[in-house]
């Protein structure tokens, strides 16, 4: 088989799972198809000589207003690359009940290569440009984090859309991701690797599922290779190290790739490479150097955790993978040919439109705060304290014995924001997991996650289609 672009590797995920949902080719077409695509090229100084830069945002669908999704920044960034992450933005938002349409934002630059100051030029001037052509705002398109961008550069759009918005009383949710001091929302940075720990925690609590891969059920002692440690790969490792107690072996960043089958602290890995700028010379594990870094699809693990860019597993490689679960924390890490192939080995891949979708979730919390101009928590928090305290006391005098001050503090602690975003990304997690296992499960000829993922994804769009009487 062929190997493919990402566009095509989403178009072919799309194709096997169409005829599963029983929709008419001309509704499934128009859930395909990305409904628009703006290309700008504008002029930056950079150290005293003019940039021409290259930069795209894409509205895959209009079904549900606004858009919603990511910037990138990376010399990899084209038309087709940011379509791709566009598309499979809508379909992730639809999986995960969250009103939105797909979007996406792209610009070509390698951002390591450049200073803060010239950073922050580009991103106002990027800003400026999609605010030009109406292709920003919080009920239009609202970007986010993606590869190579942070809440620094959401807190420079949010600045230049406000400064271009006097009057736009909502202007706080024209972008997510935002820095808290900057109503952003407690929870956001960690969410997407957060919401993988919970994706892959609750494909490891399927007793069917483990019993096929011949694992133990529960995801405690797990190993688990990471490619990765940026924002998604290391909150997602440090994560299951810490709340899944699984086992870290292997991790890989551009410089390469180490790998201690005994497991280590990924605190002290990550602390090291802050240290020392690199992973290779931690200490006890076996070192790869950059052009071996690939090397880390193929090391022995149960987890396989491919959080940094798309088209790492494919059909050269996939044969290699001795990993039972794939997780895919990244976007389109595995290409249509890859996943073929570990289809045939029996690996379970958790699919990006799924297990990667925590980062937009809790982006609609921040949205939805922005929108209600308060924090979550606010109104119910010492109401609900005293409540607590109320039924301890009550329980003290029936029983005669007094709680322990650990469990009064735990007993009549009110939920704070972070714990009401946590919570809420839990149980979105949870509840996504089992809308596709259950479709996989019931659905004779669905023969992985990834087409029940998409099934679902298409039927909850075209249900909106429907509704708006768009579609008899
Ligand atoms: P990031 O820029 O914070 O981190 C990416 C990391 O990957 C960097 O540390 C980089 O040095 C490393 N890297 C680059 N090339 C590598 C290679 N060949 N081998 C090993 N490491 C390499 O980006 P991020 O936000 O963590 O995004 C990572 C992936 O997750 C992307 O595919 C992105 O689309 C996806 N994603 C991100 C979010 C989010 O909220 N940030 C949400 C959903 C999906």
């Amino acid at each position: 088989m062929r190997d493919n672009s990402f566009l095509e590797s989403v178009g072919r995920y799309f194709d096997a799972a169409a005829p599963h949902t029983g929709l008419p080719e001309g509704l499934l077409s128009q859930i395909k198809i990305c409904n628009s695509v703006y290309q700008i090229y504008f002029p930056v100084k950079i150290n005293g000589e003019v940039q021409v830069i290259e930069a795209y945002r894409a509205q895959h669908s209009h079904h549900r207003s606004p858009t919603k999704g990511g910037i990138r920044y990376s010399n990899h960034v084209n038309q087709e690359e940011v379509v791709a992450l566009a598309t499979l933005m809508s379909y992730k938002c639809a999986i995960v009940d969250v009103p939105f349409g797909g979007a996406k934002g792209g610009v070509r630059i390698n951002p390591w290569e450049y200073t803060e100051e010239d950073l922050e030029k580009i991103t106002r001037r990027y800003t400026t440009e999609l605010i030009r052509r109406k292709f920003i705002g919080p009920a239009i398109d609202v970007p986010a984090p993606d590869y190579g961008t942070g809440p620094r550069e959401m807190a420079w759009i949010y600045d230049t859309y406000r400064s271009f918005h006097p009057d736009d009383i909502n202007a706080a949710g024209c972008v997510t991701g935002k820095p808290v001091s900057q109503n952003g929302v407690r929870g956001r940075t960690e969410a997407t690797g957060r919401g993988v720990f919970y994706g892959i925690r609750e494909a490891c609590n399927q007793p069917d599922l483990m019993d096929r891969l011949g694992l133990n059920l529960g995801i405690k002692g797990k190993t688990m290779v990471v490619q990765g440690l940026g924002n998604v790969g290391s909150h997602t490792a440090t994560i299951s190290q810490d709340e899944g107690g699984v086992v870290i072996i292997g991790v890989s960043e551009v410089e390469g790739a180490i790998y201690n089958p005994d497991g280590f602290d990924i605190h002290d890995v990550i602390r090291h490479r802050a240290e020392h700028g690199s992973i290779l010379t931690y200490p006890g594990a076996k070192a790869f150097g950059k052009e071996e870094r690939r090397a880390v699809m193929e090391f022995e693990c149960d987890i396989l955790v491919p959080a940094a860019l798309e088209n790492q597993i494919d059909e050269h490689n996939a044969g290699n993978v001795k990993a039972k679960i794939v997780a895919e924390a990244a976007n389109g890490p595995v290409t249509a040919s890859g996943a073929a192939i570990l289809a045939e080995l029996g690996v379970v891949v958790l699919p990006d439109i799924y297990l990667n979708a925590g980062g937009v979730t809790v982006s609609y919390f921040e949205w939805l705060k922005n929108l209600s101009h308060m924090r979550f928590g606010r109104l119910q928090k010492r109401f609900d304290e005293q409540n607590y305290q109320r039924i301890v006391e009550q329980i003290e005098t029936t029983t005669g014995r007094a709680i322990s001050d650990r469990d009064r503090q735990m007993i009549i602690h009110g939920a704070d924001e972070i714990d009401l975003v946590r919570s809420g990304l839990e149980e979105t997690m949870i509840t996504g997991f089992q809308g596709i296992y259950e479709l996989y499960k019931e659905k004779e000829g669905i023969k992985d996650l990834r087409t029940a993922a998409f099934a679902l994804a298409i039927s909850k769009i075209s249900n909106d289609y429907i509704s708006l009487g768009i579609w008899p």
